[in-house]
């Protein structure tokens, strides 16, 4: 299928990353794809400026919720090269996003042509500034207007780009983290394993109070026995012992993060010992304050991968030593030289326009 594809006449402005936050910024063009059911599926892309949509308040998305999204990104290299970090990832977790929403699954290969001719139309967006790059957030939400429970039968997919500092560097601030009994992110069986939002909105209570409590996010336990560690905020969670590393198993209730299937590879090349499997939040707060925790550590696109310096569980606070040759901070150098180009990709992992 071909693209269609419209350009501004006039280019925004841009500016330097750093001088701006996470997603404040977007890009001058944006990819769009409609799906109609009774009108032969998807639609052929366009890219055009990007621009407001024009919805009746009776469209689905507004009432039940019919809405995923993903978030890549694209960095320089010191050639000028312009690559995506496993992007096809994106693309599948996309599909299975919509599966679980009753959306249509997407077309990889059109999607994956369409999203690198918007970002190489775009490439001039994408910052050259140590730790910053282009953010890319595909969007797709329910569109027709009926006001009975049921799936859409169109949909409006949508991918922009905005050019973002680095979320965490070296050396900055590590993450404090609140575990609580009396609330979960998901569920058994719920929608813990997609990227809808629902699950986002849920999460800004509890996290407003942990703010409050000085905490810069929460530690999720699961939602039967609050007992288990599931993610922390919208990261994957590890934890590091003398011998052996454990992340929470892909249960169904937590997010499958690319960054976590990345950083996984990377500690196994190592010849490190990698479980999935589950950790009770008591045994854990009582393994950091006996010592036996070398280090807990988060991982997504935005974070790449940050240490953790206290755990509140309970109403005590469990504090970590943060160390400058630790593990989060070698797979973080890792991870980023890889995508800047600076170390070889041996997974395969770099899409170069
Ligand atoms: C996106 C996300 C992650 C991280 O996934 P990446 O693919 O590594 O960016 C983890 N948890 C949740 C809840 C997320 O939404």
């Amino acid at each position: 299928m071909e693209i269609d594809v419209q350009l501004r006449a006039e280019r925004k402005e841009k500016l330097p990353a750093a001088q701006f936050g996470f997603g404040e910024k977007v890009s001058d063009h944006m990819l769009v794809m409609t799906y109609d059911a009774d009108a032969g599926g998807w639609n052929r892309p366009e890219i055009k400026p990007y621009q407001s949509f024009s919805l009746e308040p009776r469209a689905l998305v507004l009432h039940y919720g019919q809405s995923i999204f993903e978030g890549l990104k694209a960095f320089r290299r010191p050639d000028g090269h312009i690559a995506l970090f496993r992007p096809e990832q994106n693309i599948r977790r996309m599909n299975a996003s919509a599966r679980k929403m009753a959306m249509p699954e997407i077309p990889e290969a059109l999607f994956m042509d369409a999203l690198l001719k918007l970002v190489d139309i775009e490439r001039d967006w994408v910052p050259a500034e140590a730790g910053a790059s282009l953010y890319i957030r595909p969007l797709m939400f329910g569109s027709d207007a009926v006001l009975g429970v049921r799936a859409a039968s169109r949909y409006i997919l949508c991918v922009m780009l905005s050019p973002v500092p680095p979320y965490f560097v070296p050396g900055g601030k590590p993450f404090k983290l609140l575990a609580r009994e009396d609330c979960a992110r998901t569920v058994a069986g719920g929608t813990g394993d997609a990227k809808t939002a629902a699950n986002y909105g849920r999460s800004l209570v509890p996290l407003d109070a942990a703010r409050r409590e000085g905490y810069d996010n929460l530690l999720w336990l699961d939602s039967e026995q609050h007992r288990f560690v599931e993610e922390a905020g919208i990261t994957n969670v590890f934890v590091q012992y003398a011998d052996r590393v454990v992340t929470p198993p892909l249960s169904g209730r937590i997010l499958p993060g690319i960054t976590r299937d990345s950083v996984i590879r990377l500690l196994r090349d190592e010849g490190r010992t990698v479980l999935e499997q589950e950790t009770d939040i008591g045994d854990l707060v009582r393994d950091i304050d006996d010592g036996r925790v070398h280090e807990i550590f988060l991982t997504g696109t935005a974070t790449v991968v940050a240490p953790v310096d206290e755990i509140g569980f309970r109403g005590r606070r469990h504090a970590l030593q943060i160390r400058d040759d630790g593990l989060a901070l070698s797979l973080y150098r890792q991870l980023t030289q890889i995508q800047y180009g600076l170390a070889p990709d041996r997974h395969g992992w770099m899409r170069a326009l």
